[in-house]
């Protein structure tokens, strides 16, 4: 009798619980404190409708991360730094490291944001370093990665993404420890934001390079998008396909427009 041949199974992938994180960049005195308090109180409002599911995430300045995690005590929302120097400790001045943010109850650190690219001349291979530096203090490290204008114009985009995102990502890198977020340089801060089948090739392509890179574990890890990201388009954008989340600066220093954002998760 001829056998029948069973289709080989697919496990479900459970879908990555969406992350959406504040960088609140060189902004932000104990006064803005109060917009804290008040996502705090969105969010017990909104998981008493369970109307948000999402991770919810801010980077204040380092000097505010303490007096942050005090006011997400209990709540949902965690706090995170916005840099860290890849060493632990030592003569560094200025520096934060990766211990010291956990020390003051963060939770997550965003590392190679392009204004630290530019500004600190901050290459690949030190961002990779501080990936690793997360790790090695058990934050979650957000590993920011994307293109200039001039290269998405010269039509590199995909390989530029794909080689940072190669050669960012320190060797025992999870889905667990790690977030990667796009963010199109000429995006952030400028109001301007690529068009949605753009934003899908780009998180599509590094999806594919997460899965060569990590096997399985790639499909797990969230991939955020960044740039000009408002209550206005964030329903959109994070509807698509590989968007798991967002990184948002300039609309989450004000609670009301985060929340919204938070909202718009479906
Ligand atoms: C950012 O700083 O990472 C960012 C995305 O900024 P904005 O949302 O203001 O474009």
């Amino acid at each position: 009798m001829a056998q029948v041949r069973r289709k080989p199974r697919v496990a479900a992938l459970k879908k990555p619980r969406t992350v959406i994180a504040g960088n609140w960049k060189m902004n932000g005195l104990k006064s803005d404190l109060r917009e804290a308090k008040s996502l705090v109180r969105y969010l017990a409002r909104s998981s008493q409708r369970s109307a948000s599911s999402a991770e919810v995430v801010i980077c204040p300045p380092a000097t505010l991360i303490s007096a942050l995690s005090e006011v997400f005590r209990g709540s949902v929302a965690k706090s995170g730094g916005q840099d860290c120097h890849a060493n632990a400790s030592g003569a560094n001045t200025g520096d934060v490291s990766a211990e010291m943010i956990k020390n003051a109850g963060g939770r997550y650190v965003i590392v190679g944001h392009s204004e630290r690219r530019a500004d600190h001349a901050e290459s690949d291979a030190m961002v990779c370093a501080k990936a690793e530096a997360g790790h090695r203090a058990g934050l979650v490290s957000i590993v920011c990665l994307g293109e200039s204008l001039s290269e998405r114009k010269q039509g590199k985009t995909l390989g530029v993404i794909g080689r940072q995102l190669k050669k960012s990502l320190p060797a025992e890198t999870t889905a667990k420890n790690t977030v990667i977020a796009y963010e199109p340089i000429w995006a952030i801060g400028t109001g301007l934001t690529p068009t949605l089948k753009e934003i899908e090739q780009a998180h599509n392509h590094l999806r594919r390079g997460l899965l060569r890179i990590l096997g399985q574990d790639g499909a797990k890890l969230r991939i955020l998008y960044g740039g000009s990201v408002k209550p206005q388009n964030a329903a959109e954008i994070l509807a698509i396909h590989n968007v798991n989340g967002a990184l948002v600066g300039g609309a989450s220093m004000k609670a009301e427009d985060f929340s919204k954002i938070i909202g718009a998760v479906g």
